[in-house]
C-alpha cells in the first residue's frame, strides 16, 4: 500500500512537493546534526494505517476497542528501548523531544519551581527553560554555561548556582555541546541539593544505544530523547525512568500533556529499535563518532576555531570570529547552501549576534555517514567548506565544489 501511486493521483500538488523533498534529499548532503534519514522499513511503518488507530491509555489498559494490535506494536517499541538503553521503565509516546521534557516536568514540578538547565547559547534547548517556550513561562529558570576558554561545562560554576538556586530540577543535555556532559558530577550536585536529575539524550540517543557515548541511564532520574537524530526511528520522543516515577510519568504524557498517541510513529520507533538492536548499528555509531572527529581535526587544521577543541559525538560547533571575523553564520549557512551543504548557522559561547545571525556554523556526521561517507568522503568535504569560507566570493570554486557534491552523493544514494 505505502507504494501505491494514490497520493499522485489524488494530490498531484502535495505529492509533486514530497517528490521534490525527495529530490533535495538525495541529491544534497545533510549536515544538520539534528537530522538522519531512516530505513524503508521505518518509512513504511510510520505511513501505515496505524495513523487511523486511537489507542488512549497504554498496553493492555486502552480507552478504545480494537487495541490489541497496536498493543503488540508499543509492546515492541518499549521492550526493544529497554533492551537498548537498560531501563525499567519506558514510555514511547511522547510526540517529539518537547513533550517528553514537558511530561518529566508535568510529572516533578510544581509551576514556580527552579529549573537549573544550560544555557541556549552555549547548546541548550528552547524546552529547557527559554523564555519563548512553556518550560521557560511556568517555571523559575538558573542557567549554567561552559567555561569560555576551554568550551567545556563549568561544574564549579553549575555547582555553586545549585546551591545558591537549590533548583528542584537539574537538566543535563544540550543541542550544541560537541562533548560528553559528566552525568555522575551532575548526578551528585543534584543529589547534594535534593534535586532530580533529567538527562536529555536527544541528540546523543543512538551513541548512548550502541555504546560509543556515556548512559546515563540509571543514574539520572530520568532520561528523555529524540527518536529521529542519531538514532533512525523516525520523528518522536522517548523517556526512561525507574519504576518508582513510572507512574507519574506516564500520567503526565496520558492524560497531563498529549491525547492519543501516534500509533504509526510508535511503529516507526519500534522498527527503528530493532535496528538499532542489529549489530550493525554499532559500527554506524563508531563511523559517525570518528567521522565527526576527522571533520573537528580537518577544520582546526585549516585554522578554522572548533569550540572545546574537537568532538566527542557527531557534531563539530565552528566558531567563526577569529578566522572570519566579518562572515556571519547566516552567511555561511548560506554559501553552503548555494553548492548543496546543509549545515545551521548556531549561536557559540560568549555570543555577540542573534540567534539569526550567529558566530557559527554546527555541523553532524549522522545522516552523511548513514548515506555511506567514510573518512575520504569527510576530509573532501571538510576541505570544501573550508575553501568556501575563506573564498564566500569564488563563483568558480562554488561551481566546482557544486559538482563535486552532486557526485558524491549520486555515489552514495539513501533510498536507491
Ligand atoms: C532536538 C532536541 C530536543 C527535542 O526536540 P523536538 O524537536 O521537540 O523533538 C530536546 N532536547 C534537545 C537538547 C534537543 O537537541
Amino acid at each position: 500500500m505505502p507504494n501505491s501511486d494514490a497520493l499522485a493521483t489524488v494530490d498531484p500538488d502535495v505529492h509533486e512537493a514530497i517528490e521534490a523533498e525527495r529530490r533535495r534529499q538525495e541529491s544534497d548532503l545533510d549536515l544538520i546534526a539534528s537530522e538522519n534519514h531512516v530505513s524503508r522499513a521505518v518509512l513504511e511503518a510510520q505511513g501505515s494505517v496505524l495513523t487511523n488507530k486511537y489507542a488512549e491509555g497504554y498496553p493492555g489498559a486502552r480507552y478504545y476497542g480494537g487495541c490489541e494490535h497496536v498493543d503488540r506494536v508499543e509492546e515492541l517499541a518499549i521492550e526493544r528501548a529497554k533492551a537498548l538503553f537498560g531501563a525499567d521503565h519506558v514510555n514511547v509516546q511522547p510526540h517529539s523531544g518537547t513533550q517528553a521534557n514537558m511530561g518529566v516536568y508535568f510529572a516533578t514540578l510544581e509551576p514556580g519551581d527552579t529549573i537549573l538547565s544550560l544555557d541556549l547559547t552555549h547548546g541548550g534547548h528552547l524546552s529547557h527553560g527559554h523564555h519563548v517556550n512553556f518550560s521557560g513561562q511556568l517555571y523559575d529558570v538558573t542557567q549554567y554555561g561552559v567555561d569560555p576558554e576551554t568550551g567545556y561545562v563549568d561544574y564549579d560554576e553549575l555547582a555553586e548556582l545549585a546551591a545558591e538556586c537549590e533548583p528542584a530540577m537539574i537538566v543535563s543535555g544540550a543541542s550544541a555541546y560537541p562533548r560528553e556532559f559528566e552525568y555522575d558530577r551532575i548526578g551528585e550536585i543534584a543529589a547534594d541539593v535534593d534535586a532530580f536529575h533529567l538527562a536529555d539524550v536527544a541528540h546523543v540517543t543512538g551513541l548512548i544505544a550502541a555504546g560509543v557515548h556515556a548512559n546515563p541511564v540509571g543514574s539520572a532520574d530520568f532520561v528523555t530523547g529524540s527518536t529521529h537524530k542519531t538514532i533512525r526511528a523516525g520523528r518522536g520522543g522517548i523517556i526512561m525512568t525507574d519504576e518508582e516515577h513510572a507512574d507519574d510519568v506516564d500520567s503526565a504524557i496520558f492524560p497531563g500533556g498529549q491525547g492519543g498517541p501516534l500509533m504509526h510513529n510508535v511503529a516507526g520507533k519500534a522498527v527503528g529499535f530493532g535496528e538499532a538492536l542489529e549489530p550493525e548499528f554499532e559500527a554506524y555509531a563508531e563511523r559517525v563518532v570518528e567521522n565527526a572527529t576527522l571533520m573537528a581535526e580537518t577544520f582546526i587544521d585549516r585554522g578554522l576555531g572548533v569550540v572545546s577543541g574537537g568532538t566527542d559525538k557527531h557534531l563539530v560547533l565552528v566558531d567563526l570570529r577569529d578566522s572570519h571575523p566579518d562572515l556571519t553564520g547566516d552567511d555561511a549557512e548560506s554559501i553552503l547552501e548555494s553548492v548543496g551543504i546543509t549545515v545551521n548557522k548556531n549561536t557559540v559561547p560568549g555570543e555577540t549576534r542573534s540567534p539569526f545571525v550567529t558566530s557559527g556554523i554546527r555541523v553532524g556526521t549522522a545522516a552523511a555517514t548513514t548515506r555511506g561517507f567514510g573518512p575520504d568522503e569527510i576530509e573532501t568535504v571538510a576541505d570544501r567548506i573550508v575553501d568556501l569560507l575563506d573564498r564566500p566570493d569564488d563563483e568558480e570554486l562554488a561551481s566546482t565544489v557544486s559538482a563535486e557534491i552532486d557526485e558524491l552523493c549520486a555515489d552514495n544514494p539513501i533510498y536507491e
